[in-house]
């Protein structure tokens, strides 16, 4: 069997134990078949001083490029962060544009091209990992790299539209046609994806389902990421889940929980959820006392300014809807921003009756899921789930809704807390066993076998 080249911006720190369903799955596919894991050393570091770490563990050599001060800046802060993920979340009002964070991100994206092609064998798959390294695959064809190379997209891909309003989107066109095989979250991002290089470069659909595109034939296709369902089960079990749960279970004595764990991204709808639940107290005097929302979110990228405006408005709203219908006893809304261990997280996931998990747009969302495993299943609680998550494109089963529709999410919490225990086993048992069906083996496998079946004759 081939070695396996995975490159991601992060990698997992060698000789550490991996946290994550997909820091696992990438490390057992590198391990069962060898090979190197390549990305950014997490250093910031004088251009004289500038270098690649290596380490060893079992058969995975990991390689790790430092940067310096003024590319981390222009690649990863700005060009990346403040274009690339609002333009790919639909968000093109808060993107940021910029030529010189462009020439540094391409820069970065040559220079690492360069540095992997040093470690490559000819025999080699190469697996490129998401938006930070759209012109990666350019590089090692620039220098010469004539085998396969794989690129999975972790995020949404937006409408043509949308994406050609990025300034650099030709460019970035041509260097995503230099894989082999781009594998997106979901049928909508396939579908985004081909519509925008029929449309703006005239690809042409072939037969097989490639597309031609730049004199290159490449395939695109839906592999939907997954989580390891039992881990989550058996974490939601532990010592420390039970302790947390038993602990707030105390405290929130017979009222049901309504929880949504996410990082603090505006890409997450937070400020549409607590206005629903919000206009739910608002609505229904009876569910006063009765249920509360915990919702955890940490701050991610404080240094961008739409993350301190979304920051403050939480503040706002939790404030307001706690105003209005704290008494002595109960406060309905317990926002915080840090963060927890993957047990406790579990742990009260299934203490939850509902879990709302409504992003305005998610590449996949592993909470969605994370949620469903964790659940009792003699008394699972009820899932409720944005339209535009990629995960709702299979877990049909849960109670959608459109994450801007503040009435109707407070419809839908509702109908979650009254639903019958009958119709929540059921929709849990058809949830599970799509998250049991497409859970992260699956997703690895079904990608390198998509990609080793291709063959680099076919291009
Ligand atoms: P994203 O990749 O956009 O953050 P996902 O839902 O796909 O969204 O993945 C998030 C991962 O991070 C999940 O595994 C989730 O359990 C974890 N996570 C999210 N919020 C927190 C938090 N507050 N504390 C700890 N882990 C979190």
């Amino acid at each position: 069997m081939s070695r396996l080249i995975v490159a991601s911006n992060r990698t997992a720190n060698p000789g550490e134990e991996r946290a994550g369903g997909l820091a696992v799955a990438l490390g057992d596919a590198l391990a069962e078949r060898g090979g190197v894991w390549f990305g950014w050393s997490g250093e910031i570091v004088p251009r004289e001083t500038r270098g690649i770490r290596l380490a060893v563990e079992g058969n995975i050599d990991f390689a790790l490029a430092d940067l310096t001060a003024a590319e981390h800046q222009g690649y990863y802060l700005d060009f990346a962060n403040r274009a690339l993920w609002p333009v790919f979340h639909y968000r093109v009002d808060l993107a940021v544009f910029d030529d010189a964070a462009f020439d540094t991100y391409a820069a970065v994206n040559r220079r690492f091209g360069r540095l992997l092609l040093q470690l490559l064998r000819p025999a080699d798959v190469v697996w490129v990992h998401d938006y930070h390294f759209l012109l990666l695959g350019d590089a090692l064809r620039d220098n010469g790299w004539r085998g396969r190379i794989g690129f999975f997209l972790h995020i949404p891909f937006p409408p043509a539209e949308i994406f050609a309003a990025l300034p650099h989107h030709q460019r970035l066109a041509r260097g995503m046609a230099a894989f082999d095989l781009l594998g997106f979250q979901t049928e909508r991002d396939v579908g985004n994806f081909t519509r925008y290089m029929v449309e703006e470069h005239g690809a042409e659909r072939l037969d097989d389902g490639r597309i031609k595109v730049f004199d290159h034939l490449i395939r695109a296709q839906a592999f939907p990421i997954g989580i390891d369902p039992d881990e989550v089960a058996s974490m939601a079990e532990s010592e420390e889940a039970r302790t947390a749960s038993n602990q707030l279970g105390r405290m929130i004595e017979s009222r049901s929980l309504v929880i949504g764990v996410d990082r603090m991204d505006y890409s997450k709808g937070l400020p549409q959820r607590l206005q629903a639940f919000g206009r739910l107290l608002d609505e229904d005097e009876r569910l006063c006392g009765r249920v509360n929302l915990l919702q955890i979110a940490p701050p991610s990228r404080e240094t961008v300014e739409a993350y301190r405006d979304l920051r403050e408005e939480l503040d706002r709203l939790t404030g307001r809807v706690n105003g209005d219908h704290s008494d002595l006893y109960w406060t309905p809304i317990r926002y915080i921003a840090r963060s927890y261990s993957r047990e406790v997280l579990a742990g009260l996931f299934r203490l939850a009756r509902v879990g709302l998990v409504t992003p305005l747009h998610d590449g996949m969302n592993l909470v969605a899921k994370e949620y469903i495993a964790a659940q009792d299943p003699q008394d699972p609680g009820v899932l409720i789930l944005s339209e535009f998550a990629g995960a709702a494109e299979r877990m049909q089963a849960a109670i959608l809704v459109n994450p801007h529709d503040v009435d109707g999410m407070a419809d839908a919490i509702r109908r979650a807390l009254e639903m019958s225990r009958e119709e929540r086993t059921e929709r849990w048992t058809s949830l599970m066993q799509e998250v049991r069906d497409h859970d992260v083996v699956a997703w690895r496998q079904n990608f390198l076998s998509a990609l080793e079946g291709m063959g680099r004759d076919e291009t």
